[in-house]
């Protein structure tokens, strides 16, 4: 029988997150943004109470847990107030390649970090003039003797500050034009060559985006995930192995900061009183929080059946992948518009408090927004559904 209801033991991890992040709260987090500061305490903390690897194999230091329990890791955080976009990036988008793709050598330097939290991994494949079409990137990677050695510019990159290697998107020499055939290399971020300045960005967090230089870094022949002699179409499989993930746990985020954005909200509304009786009494407030309720608990439904589906598909299962990726990007579009809106009817259900950095409510809205950029625009998933699902012709 179709259940649509989590499991005991997901909500219980759902209560404990809950707990921790709570135990630093909002004002840590803007706090620690606003002084320049990261928020390294409660990212070890999540390492060792082993939320931060729940997703990845036991026998590399994690809770062999799927993307269904790393997606309520990372929702449950964000509806505290302190959404951490490395969750979407370290565990769930570099832990799901490694874990896939890597070595055993390689799976076994790598991934006990990312489930501790000592050795993040952050990961770029946006370029400046590449922009959304990834097929045109030119990160280049060249052979040198047994070494490879890559040349590029990255741009938006989060966390690299924070990481200790960063999985790179490149193309081989050999196939500078035409289809992009990716290859991946981890990249540790003191590598000579390797520079990166951060961007000044709005969003009030931790976690920074960064201008990332690679000048001739060079790098062992197993820096390159996966056995090089697995052939041409490897590092497309790659990345697509990590976009399902990105895209669920990126509806997390959202549905998260979504859900911390309403209770505000619905708190404030209660107390606030300018007519005799609470604000939130009034239907011109009422309504459109009640909305969010609704569009958020749509949203969530969405991304539970996505990482559903791709817990329960067999990985190389390529109509379940694709089954997969079509609640995701489904899934990731709806959290990213239900956080947007909960976020502003907020602010507005605050009136002038809405823009204080007291009650830290404005400071949403761009975290929010953020959400329908990143890691795939809104545009790009409307293009999938109506190419994918709709069946209609490719418009670009
Ligand atoms: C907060 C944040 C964190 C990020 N972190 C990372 C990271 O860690 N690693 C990483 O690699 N990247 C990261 N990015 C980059 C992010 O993935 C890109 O910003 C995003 O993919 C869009 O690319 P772009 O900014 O170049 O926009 P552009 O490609 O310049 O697009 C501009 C606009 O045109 C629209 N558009 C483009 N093509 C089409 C089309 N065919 N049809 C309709 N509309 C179209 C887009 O949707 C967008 O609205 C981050 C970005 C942000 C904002």
């Amino acid at each position: 029988m179709t259940s649509f209801t989590e499991s005991e033991e997901r909500q219980e991890l759902r209560r404990q997150v809950a707990k921790l992040a709570s135990s630093y709260g909002r004002e840590y987090f803007t706090r620690q943004a606003r002084d320049g500061e990261k928020t390294t305490e409660l990212w070890l903390a999540i390492g060792k109470a082993g939320y931060l690897g729940i997703n990845i194999p036991e026998e590399y230091g994690g809770g062999g847990g799927g993307i269904g329990d790393i997606a309520a890791v990372c929702e449950e955080l964000a509806a505290q107030g302190c959404p951490l976009l490395m969750m979407v990036v370290s565990p769930a988008i570099c832990g799901t390649v490694i874990t896939r793709f890597g070595t055993q050598a390689q799976k076994q330097r790598w991934l006990p970090g990312i489930c501790d939290g000592t050795a993040t991994m952050a990961f770029a494949i946006t370029e400046p003039d590449a922009g959304t079409n990834s097929h045109n990137i030119t990160t280049t990677a060249r052979r040198d003797g047994d070494d490879w050695v890559l040349k590029g510019q990255k741009i938006f990159i989060s966390g690299v500050d924070e990481a200790a290697n960063v999985l790179v998107v490149a193309r081989t020499e050999d196939a500078r034009t035409g289809k992009l055939k990716p290859c991946l290399f981890v990249v540790p971020a003191d590598a000579d060559g390797f520079g990166f300045t951060p961007i000044p960005m709005e969003i009030v967090s931790p976690e920074r985006q960064f201008q990332v230089f690679i000048d001739d870094v060079r790098l062992p022949a197993d820096a390159l995930v996966g056995d090089p002699e697995s052939g041409a179409g490897a590092g497309l499989q790659q990345l697509f192995a990590g976009l399902n993930p990105e895209r669920i746990m990126a509806a997390s985020f959202s549905t998260g900061l979504g859900r911390y954005a309403l209770d505000k909200a619905v708190a404030y509304v209660k107390e606030r009183e300018v007519w005799g009786q609470p604000v939130g009494a009034h239907q011109g407030l009422a309504h459109p929080l009640a909305q969010s309720k609704i569009e958020i608990e749509l949203a969530r439904l969405m991304t539970q059946k996505a990482a559903a589906l791709y817990d329960n598909g067999a990985a190389g299962d390529l109509a379940a992948e694709a089954a997969a990726g079509e609640a995701a990007n489904m899934a990731k579009y709806a959290a990213a518009e239900a956080a947007c809106d909960a976020a502003d009817r907020a602010v507005q259900a605050h009136g002038g408090n809405g823009i204080t950095q007291e009650y830290g409510v404005a400071g949403l809205l761009v975290a929010a927004r953020a959400g329908r950029i990143a890691p795939v625009s809104r545009e790009m998933i409307l293009n999938f559904v109506g190419m994918h699902s709709l069946g209609l012709p490719k418009s670009y």
